[in-house]
């Protein structure tokens, strides 16, 4: 039978979304410096995503970051293995809990995981890491290896059959979902050099896109989406207030964005497409979100922002690119198991002010 490490590994690793988020925050994490308390990723991060077979034959995330101590080599699939769930109980209410130190763990359970790791002081040597279902250690071995680190997951879901085929059955639809979060990711982080491909199996390497680094989030999505989709977006600045329902607060005054009145400020930055009527479609329908840089779904925000766009009368919806800047003390990620559906506190204030400022850019622009 199924072990409770296999059983609960399934709920922290869903799909491949779930897989390459993981993979991909590790990595951006492996060059990251903080600011304040949002992470963002040192420059001149190259991060390389490659999958084989759609990603059911294998998905290897490769970066240039600082790589994994040897000190670390036994213990980094097994990390809080202790504060996991101890009883039945735990598993029904999961999605309350963080995942913070579950992905690897979780991946060795559903996969057959590997790594390779270089720090700049071993180039060119690197040590492959291979593991056991548990996140034990199975063997390390010297191989060549340029600095960072690549994360291998092959056959993922192998040993949850019911999963695996579902995921066979699906996996053209799944593989869109795939792209879709990382162009998200390529599109947000300015510093980053992404390269995404797909060797299908059959024929070549399908290069699906890539980014440049130190660029801004407009010539990434020029990278990303095409030139056209750029010239057809507006800038979006806004700074919104979201009022706080306890009134002033003294406590949180002097936290990121907070006023002494207790009214909270959020900035939306990005990029969204005129509403302008008639003309033939230039932008790809695509709506991205996200909470501090990191992509996300806000369903209110997004049909907030559909709406004033269909007060135009424009049939096609919008391109949209907002990350919004805010307190981590405004919003609560761990709403679904992904961790990608974030709620935002008070957001009735929120909405209805990020309405009129869209309607009030909209029509400045509306020649
Ligand atoms: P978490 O990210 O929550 O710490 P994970 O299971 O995702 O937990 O990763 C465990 C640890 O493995 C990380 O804390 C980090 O030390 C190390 N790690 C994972 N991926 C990388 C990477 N690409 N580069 C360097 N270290 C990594
Ligand atoms: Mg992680």
């Amino acid at each position: 039978g199924r072990s409770v490490h296999q059983i609960q590994s399934g709920q922290v690793i869903v799909d491949l979304c779930s897989v390459v988020k993981e993979l991909v925050e590790n990595s951006l994490d492996a060059g990251a410096t903080s600011i304040g308390r949002i992470p963002s990723p040192a420059p001149d991060v190259e991060l390389d995503v490659r999958f084989k077979g759609n990603g059911l034959d294998a998905i290897e995330v490769q970066d240039n970051g600082n790589g994994i101590a040897p000190e670390d080599f036994e213990t980094i699939a097994l990390k809080h293995y202790t504060s996991k769930l101890s009883s039945y109980d735990d598993l029904t209410s999961l999605h309350t809990f963080g995942f913070r130190g579950e992905a690897l763990s979780s991946l060795c359970a559903l996969s057959n995981f590997h790594i390779t790791t270089a720090r700049a002081s071993d180039v060119p040597r690197g040590t492959k890491l291979d593991f056991e279902q548990s996140g034990k250690l199975k063997s390390k071995s010297v191989i060549a290896s340029q600095k960072g680190t690549t994360v291998a997951v092959e056959k993922i879901f192998q040993n949850l059959p019911v999963r695996r085929k579902e995921l066979e059955k699906n996996i053209k639809r799944e593989y869109a979902k795939v792209l879709s979060l990382l162009q998200s990711y390529a599109c947000i982080s300015t510093g980053v050099r992404f390269s995404v491909s797909n060797h299908p199996g059959k024929g070549n390497k399908v290069v699906a896109f890539s980014t440049k680094s130190n660029s801004s989030t407009r010539d990434n999505i020029s990278n990303v989406y095409g030139a056209k989709t750029v010239l057809a977006l507006l800038t979006l600045d806004l700074e919104l207030e979201m009022q706080s329902a306890s009134g002033p607060s003294t406590q949180s005054a002097r936290s990121w964005g907070t006023q002494d009145d207790g009214s909270k400020k959020i900035q939306v930055r990005g990029h969204i497409s005129r509403p302008v009527v008639g003309e033939g479609r230039q932008t790809p329908d695509r709506q991205m979100f996200f909470v501090n840089s990191r992509p996300c779904t806000l369903p209110q925000v997004a049909k907030a922002i559909n709406e004033v766009y269909k007060s135009y009368n424009v049939t096609q919806s919008p391109f949209i690119f907002a990350n919004l800047l805010m307190d981590t003390n405004a919003y609560d990620v761990n709403v679904s198991p992904d961790k990608r559906t974030i709620l935002l506190h008070d957001q009735t204030a929120l909405l209805e002010s990020l309405k009129s400022s869209l309607v009030e850019l909209f029509d400045r622009h509306d020649q």
